[in-house]
């Protein structure tokens, strides 16, 4: 067989990619026409292709890179671990050391009485994992006809056929035959896009009203859940307006509703404290958390659940599970990498070091031309591109058009940066240094310097 390795031309490699490799969320013939770019190595906030081009990663991968790439500490436990034990159960009245210290140190950074930890592979399996808990929950409780999950347009909650049903991306549900029963989604509380004359504050509480709306609409009697993510991500880095999850959790409270957190991109710092629901006033009965939890070193996801739920659960076999949930490997590598965010005070260099300082060079952009509004939590950020400011509306022409434009232009520029729609976000390692957001702002400033030029010489403005 022949090798195929780094040394290939990036061609060739391309070639191979495109005859045989399917890409996540990914139109196949466009990229197969294009080539992909290949990366072949990585070292903190940078990522090396195969033409020798450092990037700058300002998605840290897909959100989870909190650490930097390159750490040797996780190696390190990765092949330690497969030596002395590489793979087993959970199921069958057995357990092992790895899943028995992470579960207990998640214990300990969750907040209030998140105890107990239910692992996956991932957030979305996680989040399938939450579907079929709350429910039976409920169930165990005499409530089996509570079963409702309410959720909200534009959330991202995962892929698989239950999680990309809580989420409510139009376009996944589109396809495959999403959403599966007893999941509604009431609308998200994006000011920018869909606030239209309301000032942001009575925006942001008619939003979260719309949740006591849809409980009443379906009798409470019948909703089990609400699911949310702190700050959406995947949906274009929407802060909501503060008046809003303080009105959810009232709502949640008054009706006896579950609470479901998702914080696989904003859990493990990203927001400036360990978890999103801190930064956001929310009081969670359930968080699912992915990503950040092993920097992407390894795949793991988990449920931590509070005292009254996980003890009602605990009352009856619970039919559910994963091969890989609490894989000896993957937790070995996230109790690593907790260590290295709690002993290099990560979270607090987001807090007080690099988010402030990335929130004063990102509001600054502002000032742009092109650019609409600003936002960013910690260190994940959000710009609206717009024509017009003042009436922050739209480009003519489909929408993501100027977006997409944009994002070319941040890759030509050496910097990755993802486009959701006409939104440009970012949400780079936690650990990127003051230089590296200064190299971060002076890429994107020029990158929407060439956009602006483009779509003025294109007639898109
Ligand atoms: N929830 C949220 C909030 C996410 O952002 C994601 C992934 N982007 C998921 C769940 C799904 O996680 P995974 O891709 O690991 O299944």
């Amino acid at each position: 067989m022949n090798m195929i390795t780094n040394h290939l031309p990036t061609e060739e490699l391309q070639a191979l990619d495109a005859a045989h490799h399917m890409h996540p969320f990914t139109e196949g013939e466009g990229l197969a026409e294009k080539g992909a770019r290949v990366i072949t190595r990585a070292n903190g906030v940078w990522i090396t292709d195969s033409d020798g081009q450092e990037i700058l990663d300002g998605m840290a991968g897909l959100w989870c890179v909190a650490i930097g790439y390159g750490r040797d500490e996780l190696a390190e436990v990765a092949a330690r671990q497969m030596r002395e034990l590489p793979f087993y159960n959970t199921f069958f009245q057995t357990t092992h050391v790895p899943a028995i210290a992470l579960a207990k140190k998640l214990a300990e950074l969750a907040p209030d009485d998140l105890n107990h930890v239910f692992f996956a592979g991932s957030g979305s399996e996680a989040n399938d994992t939450n579907i079929r808990m709350v429910r039976h929950y409920w169930a165990m409780k005499g409530q089996p006809e509570r079963n409702i999950i309410l959720s909200r347009k534009n959330a991202y909650h995962g892929s698989s056929m239950g999680s990309g049903s809580l989420g409510g991306m139009a376009g996944m549900h589109a396809q495959g035959g999403l959403p599966i029963p007893d999941i509604h989604h009431i609308n998200q509380p994006n000011w920018w896009a869909e606030g239209g004359d309301s000032d942001p504050a009575d925006f942001g509480l008619a939003r979260a009203r719309e949740l006591e709306t849809a409980i009443k609409e379906h009798g409470p009697e019948r909703v089990a859940a609400f699911i949310g993510e702190p700050v959406q991500g995947a949906g274009g880095v929407i802060v909501p307006p503060e008046t809003y999850w303080p009105e959810i959790q009232r709502i949640c409270d008054h009706y006896g509703i579950l609470l479901i957190a998702d914080e696989v991109i904003c859990g493990f710092g990203r927001t400036g404290n360990w978890f999103g629901s801190q930064t956001m006033g929310i009081r969670p009965h359930i968080m699912t958390v992915a990503k950040g939890l092993s920097s992407g070193y390894a795949p793991i996801g988990a449920s931590i659940v509070c005292d009254e739920v996980a003890q009602t659960i605990a009352k009856d076999e619970f039919n559910h599970g994963y091969t890989y949930s609490g894989h000896p490997v993957a937790a070995a590598v996230a109790l690593e990498n907790l260590r290295i965010l709690e002993e290099e005070k990560v979270v607090e260099h987001v807090r007080d070091v690099a988010g402030p300082y990335l929130k004063e060079k990102w509001q600054a952009l502002e000032d742009h031309p092109l650019v609409g509004e600003a936002r960013i939590v910690g260190l994940m950020g959000s710009i609206a591109l717009t024509p017009d400011k003042a009436s922050r509306a739209g480009f003519a022409g489909e929408a993501g058009t100027v977006g997409y434009i944009c994002r070319e232009r941040c890759f030509a520029n050496n910097l990755v940066m993802r486009h959701v729609g006409d939104r440009m976000i970012i949400a780079p390692p936690l650990v990127i240094t003051r230089d590296e957001i200064d190299i971060l702002i002076d890429r994107a400033r020029k990158s929407l310097d060439e956009t602006y030029e483009k779509i003025r010489k294109d007639g898109l403005w």
